[in-house]
Parts: C-alpha cells; structure tokens; sequence
C-alpha cells in the first residue's frame, strides 16, 4: 500500500453494512442518524466492485470497503485503501427528494472512487508525473459502470457536455495550459496537476486509445492485463502503452502504427489541433491540422499530432485515417460512384479530441441534415459553430 493511501479517521460514526456474495463487506460509516441516508450509495458501491471485479478480471482486494461520510475535505472525495471518503453532500442523500441530475452526479463520484481501488490503489504510480493515468481512466471508467449499472443516467449521452467540453475549454490556450505527462518536482506541485487537463482530458485520450484499439474486448483484455501484470506495483504510463502495443500487434498480426506512436504526442503537447476540411472537388477534400492556439502563439506553429479521423458521409458510408502529417488530400472518387452528391463529416462519433472546421458552404449542407446526424455528431457540429464563429 503506498503512504498517501493510508486513512485515520476519528469520531463518533454509525455504522451499517451489506455483503457481497463474495463475502466481501461494503460499510457505510455516517453522522449518528443518518445511516438510512447512505443505503443508496452503498448498493451501487457494492454493484460497482462486482463490476470492475469482472471487467479487469481481478478481485476486489481486500474484505471491505468503507464509505465515510465527513462534513469538511478539499476534494469532492478520496479514494484511500479500503476505505472512500465522501463530503457528506455528496454521499448522503435520499433518492424520493434528490433531483435526479444531483443522484447522477454523485453516482459519478462514487464509480469514479471505487474504480481507483484497482487503478491507482491496487496499481500504483511511479510518482506523480503520470496522474493522469489514475484521474483520467477513473473519469473514464466512471461512465462505462453508470453506463451498464444505471442506463436510465445515459451516461455516454451526456459525456461530451460533461467531460469533453471540460477538456476543450481547458486546453483552448497554449499559454495557459500543460501537457497531460508533466514533471511534478516535489509534492508541493501537486495541486498544479488535479486539474481538468489531468481529469477530462485524461479520460479524452482513454477515449481516444479506446476508439484506437477498436475491439472493446481488446481494449477490456489491456487494461486487465495491465492490472494483473502491475498489482502490488508501481507504475508510468509506458507500461501500460508497452502492453497495448503487444496485444494490438499480436491481434493485428504487426500491421499498423503502434498504440503508443499514435498517442503520446496527445499526452507529452499541450493544446490540441483544429482540422480544416477544404472541398477541393466533387469527391474531394484537403485535410489541414493546425494548433488551436497557432494564430497567437509562434510556438504553436511547430506542434503536431497523429490525428485518427474518422469520416461518414451523408450515405452512410464510414471509414477511419491517421493523419500524421500538416496535411493530405481525402478523396472518396474510389469509393463513391461518379454521379452520386456527396459531403463527408470528419470526426465522426466525437471520439478525436479536435475540433473540425469547413467552409461556410460545406457547413450548410450539413447543417440541411443535422436531424439525421447522432447524438454525438450534432453535438460535435454546434460545438464547433459556437467555439469558431
Ligand atoms: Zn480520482
């Protein structure tokens, strides 16, 4: 167990407990009175364990898991070992009186905390460069658990308002921003880094290695093996890219760039691009990438990065590049027959984390069809009208 998991908490605590079927014991530790008010939070905590339990393969490792209610912290909550603390605002509710986007919230909180007793408890870090590595897989996780426990809080529905946008807003400016892998010198650095680049954009490029892996019972077999290999450990970020990139060639038979190539350029650069879609024919496109931050700041003229664009057109046809370089011609004259009208939307599903930009033209054609578009892809289109116009 590392030192800063280590909890001592003093005072005059009710105590009321559920057990799992694996015996385990999950505790809620409230104010006295209030033990009826931790009931809900404990069922999804007990839910919760039973499902990353499954998900990394590896059980829950200890014989309880305190949930403990405290008037006063810095933070909305602390994952330590074996034991979660909560703002009592945030753990204790009643479920008949509580606005449902409050109990969302919350539940949030507590799939976030519970998946750091594997991803940051069980497998520790090296040291705090990589924080992102826990905070950004935790605020990741969170959602795939609400997703399968609670469907009803449409989890993945709400993540481009909640997480996305948090990571676009905090990135905008390459003077005011840092990379997701930064050297913290000493402990007193740290709260430099428990910021929503480290949060949002950490879980934008879990994301992003997600979509790049592809296969969702790929991606589930890395992050289990990384918790398998690493239990009891310390670890950086390599590690768990090394592993990626051994199951993705082995899965791929070698073809392709690696995991680790395609993404820490996105982790070790600040900012993020913007990519411009110029029609350049009938079937045809120009691609360009460019810093967000470029018309201001000289430095971000030279950044670059290998951007996954995933295309689909107004027929329904989709398709996937990397773009490495400032830019490259698309053209769909192979794939679309000679007659047919078409206009192609890049970024297709949100899950690249750039903003994309076409020429007025181009944008009204879409815009004639935004009813068809997902969820998502609407969002990604007035996200980016209100963040360019
Ligand atoms: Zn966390």
């Amino acid at each position: 167990m590392s030192t800063y998991l280590l909890l001592c908490v003093v005072g005059k605590f009710e105590t009321t407990e559920i057990a799992l079927k694996n015996g385990i014991k999950v505790r809620g530790l409230t104010p006295e009175g209030y033990s009826a008010s931790v009931k809900h939070f404990m069922q999804l905590a007990s839910e919760a364990i039973e499902f990353y339990e499954d998900y990394f393969g590896v059980p829950y490792p200890l014989p309880k898991l305190d949930l403990v209610s405290v008037h006063a912290m810095e933070f909305r909550a602390m994952e330590n070992w074996g034991a979660i603390t909560f703002l009592s605002k945030v753990l204790l509710l009643d479920p008949e009186t509580t606005p449902a986007e409050l109990i969302q919230r919350n539940a949030r909180s507590v799939a976030h905390e519970i998946s750091h007793m594997w991803f940051g408890n069980l497998v520790t870090l090296k040291w705090w460069d990589d924080i992102w590595l826990n905070e950004g897989f935790a605020r990741y996780l969170e959602h795939h658990v609400l997703d399968t426990l609670r469907p009803s809080f449409r989890s993945w529905d709400k993540y481009l308002q909640q997480v996305y946008q948090n990571a676009v807003e905090a990135d905008w400016v390459l003077a005011k921003t840092h990379p997701v892998q930064i050297t913290v010198p000493d402990p007193d650095s740290l709260s430099d880094v428990f910021d929503n680049i480290s949060y949002a954009k950490g879980s934008v490029i879990c994301r992003m290695i997600h979509a790049f892996v592809g296969d969702d019972d790929l991606f589930k077999k890395c992050l289990s093996t990384y918790i398998k290999k690493y239990s009891f450990k310390n670890t950086e970020t390599r590690d768990l890219l090394n592993i990626i990139d051994e199951l993705l060639a082995e899965a791929q038979h070698g073809a392709g760039i690696k995991c680790s190539e395609f993404i820490l350029p996105w982790i070790q650069q600040p900012c993020f691009p913007v990519l411009r879609a110029t029609r350049t024919g009938p079937k045809k496109y120009m691609l360009q990438q460019y810093c967000v931050s470029s018309n201001v700041d000289e430095r971000a003229k030279k950044l670059l990065w290998p951007i996954q664009v995933n295309w689909m057109t107004n027929k329904g046809l989709t398709g996937s590049l990397i773009l490495k370089e400032r830019s490259k011609e698309f053209s769909l004259e192979d794939k679309v027959s000679e007659e047919e009208e078409v206009f192609v939307y890049f970024n297709h599903g949100m899950k690249g984390f750039y903003i994309t930009i076409y020429d007025d033209a181009e944008f009204k054609k879409m815009a004639e069809h935004l009813g068809s578009f997902s969820e998502a892809d609407r969002f990604g289109m007035l996200y980016t009208l209100t963040k360019t116009s």
